[in-house]
């Protein structure tokens, strides 16, 4: 299997597209086909048997026993056997919980599975340089990174965070991360300006000379890099196949999936999904207050130029929402020259807009919606109060979004939320949906743990008390500097 840019360059493999993370082009990878996978009514072989059938169709230049072992490597440090347990909250509707893994957010998916992939990619081209990947996180990506690369031979992890726009949770798992080869620095910025600063650094022949001069080359952990996207298809199709095993749907019957979105990584790993030969009708994607996605799928204009709010699911807290622009490939039918005029626009006057047959074409499989911080909380508490279910604010923004879905569409057709983080780590604002928080974080984890009886995760009670190791702040422009400071260390 070869990958293409969708800006345009020569194909590569899929090794060096996950080496590379971008194309020289500015181009995300995409592979040239989508494979068919068969669907396996009994899921006996479970998680890391679709995972295996799934990335191995992508990855044909990787060896079996390899991948086999990655995958098993990899997903050995969830703390569900299911690794993403299906949970059932009504006839219609089932929450897959994507959380299990060492952060407690969906990021640990992919990126439990990244530095196994990247290690095999880089023996495969035959690259001797050292691995430097650089992360902008919104909070839940940076953690799960510095946890999948931490003492990886040969790699050294910087992750730049928004200062003062992630959860207090989020924040101090990643100034508390501890190994050899990891280094954290906030950024005076919201995630776009950091996402932005990265992807200049990525851009600069400069700051890649310089680096390769000491034996280094960048690569990306972001949800852009093809192996970050590639473990993500795999819940698709181990929740349908549960689905299945359950007997709540009958073979070939067409499911819908809501999806939290930011970065259109985990809603993107749907509609490859889809492509693949998964029965999927509609794929619904949720925003919050930063609602750029929904109207984008509303009227086919891409919008940027609006005021970026903070949230409390502030992993969604995007306007630039880097993913897209492989499905915007799909819309140009494949023809890298529309996608670059459409991000030139982008670039140039922060919008660009689809021709009305590409907006018809997004609104045969996708549907959108958003809600605002007021809803969130409300969501949280009906739910709990009708279910039991205790959701994290994410979660909560896309069971929002999916019941007003249903009402205005009466889509009957069975539904799995993604439910994308634990809600401890969210604890003071989940704690907000039913009573007044207090300042202090731990005291809101055991009130919200005495309210709800919802079990608070072991990463959670452990954060309390370790020391803070990186309490680096930079501005935007000085970020080139911050990623070379260490390697040029005297
Ligand atoms: C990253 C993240 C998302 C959004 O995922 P994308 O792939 O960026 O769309 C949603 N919820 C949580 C908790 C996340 O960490």
């Amino acid at each position: 299997m070869r990958y293409l840019s969708t800006r345009g360059g020569e194909p590569v493999s899929a090794a060096e597209a996950i080496v590379r993370g971008i194309s020289p082009s500015g181009g995300l990878y995409v592979p040239e086909s989508y494979p068919k996978i068969e669907l396996n009514n009994n899921v006996r072989g479970g998680y890391l048997a679709t995972a295996h059938r799934v990335m191995q169709a992508y990855l044909t230049e990787t060896n079996a026993k390899d991948l086999d072992q990655m995958i098993s490597h990899a997903y050995r440090s969830f703390d569900h056997v299911d690794v993403t347990p299906l949970i059932k909250l009504s006839d219609s509707e089932h929450v897959l919980e994507l959380w299990h893994g060492p952060t407690m957010a969906f990021k640990d998916i992919a990126l439990q599975m990244l530095p196994h992939l990247m290690r095999d990619s880089l023996q495969q081209t035959g690259e001797t340089k050292q691995v430097y990947i650089l992360v902008a996180t919104s909070g839940d990506t940076g953690k799960a990174a510095l946890e999948g690369f931490k003492d990886v031979e040969g790699t050294r992890v910087l992750v730049f965070y928004p200062y003062g726009g992630v959860s207090e949770a989020q924040r101090l798992q990643m100034v508390t991360q501890e190994g050899a080869n990891v280094d954290v620095c906030a950024v005076r910025g919201n995630f776009d300006d950091a996402q932005t600063g990265v992807k200049q650094i990525f851009a600069s022949k400069e700051t890649a000379e310089t680096l390769a001069k000491e034996g280094w080359r960048l690569s990306s952990a972001n949800s852009i890099n093809f192996g970050r996207l590639l473990p993500q298809i795999v819940y698709y199709f181990t929740s349908y196949e549960t689905l299945l095993a359950r007997e709540e749907i009958k073979p070939g019957e067409a499911i819908n999936f809501c999806v939290p979105t930011g970065n259109f990584g985990d809603i993107l790993a749907g509609e490859y999904a889809r492509r693949m030969g998964l029965p999927i009708h509609k794929l619904i994607c949720a925003s919050n207050r930063n609602n750029v996605l929904t109207d984008f799928f509303d009227n086919g204009v891409y919008n940027d130029n609006r005021p970026f709010y903070q949230s409390m699911s502030c992993s969604i807290d995007i306007l630039i929402s880097s993913n897209l622009e492989r499905l915007l490939f799909e819309l140009a039918d494949r023809d890298d020259a529309t996608v670059r005029s459409w991000m030139g626009d982008l670039k140039e006057k922060g919008m660009y807009a689809l021709p009305q047959d590409a907006l018809k074409k997004l609104k045969q499989t996708f549907a959108a919606g958003w809600c605002n911080e007021e809803d969130t909380l409300q969501t949280i508490r009906r739910v709990f109060d009708r279910t039991g279910y205790l959701m994290d604010p994410h979660t909560a923004v896309a069971q929002c979004v999916y019941e007003r879905y249903v009402r205005d569409t009466q889509d009957t057709t069975k539904t799995v939320l993604l439910s994308t983080a634990n809600p401890y780590k969210f604890a003071s604002d989940v704690l907000g949906a039913f009573e007044t928080p207090g300042q202090d974080d731990f005291e809101n984890v055991k009130r919200l743990n005495m309210l709800s009886g919802a079990l608070v995760p072991k990463g959670i009670s452990t954060l309390l008390g370790k020391p803070e190791r990186h309490n680096d702040v930079c501005d935007l422009e000085e970020m080139t500097k911050r990623v070379l400071q260490p390697i040029l260390k005297p």
